[in-house]
């Protein structure tokens, strides 16, 4: 998506997308256009602070600005992974970043001399599909990034909802009492039965041979594969149960899916529909939609949060 037309006119921003394991940065110009993206790893907290990371923030918009004399960017939008406070503008925790109570925000603002939009990765990711992908013409959403983990971003009455970072939560929701452990510390967690990881995991438990990914597993119930569609089926059946449940709380008129297991497409979206539907009744269904953005829907969710920002502003 390297110099597409994403975000529409604007001022130009920095976006930074800190992950567990690497950080990407992207840099949008005045049209909306993504102008460069540098990938580089994610520096690990020795010491409990955000140091390490601010630094290489600093580092990164350095070389953008070398690069790119022309653009000016007037606000950085910055997004991280664990719990997140978005309010207050504190990284609460990244367990395997090793960072707590990081007030990410003011901190990043003072580093790059700019206003910061401080989010969650996924709330970020959320964002972006909801102003520029399929779920944009409806007013209570919910988008939910299957990969590694499970985790999403609510959108109610037009309005993203985060309860100081606690909301979306539903890769800990459990579905199965007494079920696999979760590295939450719990047990039975949706995460823990249906994520990418836990299908790989359950399966690779199990079998003769392990596999690589999710994807292998899928491929494997196609071709007739007992353990293979077991874990699979078991897997959209925990996301069924677990959405008939947002749907009778929240009654979102869109579910997105998203993330590394929505590329199995139909696979998924079928089975899950179908059980999310078989637990409901008088309940209004929501349209389950893929997420389009693509893999870089955390960037850009983060460039809109720095556009919105200057809002009214002129490029
Ligand atoms: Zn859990």
């Amino acid at each position: 998506m390297t110099g597409g037309q994403f975000l529409g006119d604007g001022p130009a921003v920095l976006a930074f997308d800190v992950g567990g394991t690497d950080t990407k940065a992207g840099l949008f110009d005045e049209h909306g256009s993504l102008r460069e993206i540098v990938r580089v790893p994610t520096p690990y907290s020795t010491d409990g602070s955000g140091d390490a990371v601010l630094t290489q923030l600093a580092v990164l918009a350095g070389q953008f600005a070398a690069r790119h004399p022309d653009i000016a960017p007037r606000a950085a939008g910055l997004i991280v992974p664990g719990l997140v406070d978005d309010d207050a503008g504190i990284g609460v925790r990244a367990e395997n970043l090793g960072w707590q109570n990081v007030p990410f925000r003011d901190a990043a603002s003072a580093t790059l001399g700019a206003p910061v939009a401080f989010t969650h990765d996924v709330r970020a990711a959320g964002t972006a599909e909801y102003h520029l992908g399929a779920a944009g013409r409806f007013r209570n959403v919910m988008v939910v990034v299957i990969g590694t983990g499970i985790a999403s971003a609510l959108f109610i009455d037009g309005k993203p909802y985060s309860a100081s970072g606690y909301a979306g939560e539903i890769g800990h929701a459990v579905v199965d009492v007494g079920g696999a452990p979760c590295a939450c510390g719990g047990n039975g967690c949706l995460e823990a039965i249906a994520s990418a990881g836990a299908i790989t995991r359950l399966y690779n438990r199990d079998a003769a041979a392990p596999v690589a990914g999710a994807r292998e597993v899928l491929d494997l119930a196609r071709s007739g594969d007992a353990l293979a569609a077991s874990v699979w089926n078991t897997a959209t059946d925990a996301l069924g149960l677990a959405l008939s449940q947002a749907v009778a709380l929240l009654a979102p008129e869109a579910i997105v899916l998203g993330g590394g297991l929505a590329q199995a497409g139909n696979a998924l979206f079928a089975p899950v529909e179908e059980r999310m539907n078989s637990f409901l009744t008088f309940h209004r269904r929501p349209v389950l939609l893929p997420a389009t953005v693509g893999e870089n829907a955390g960037l850009v969710g983060a460039a809109l949060g720095a556009r919105s920002l200057l809002a009214g502003a002129q490029a």
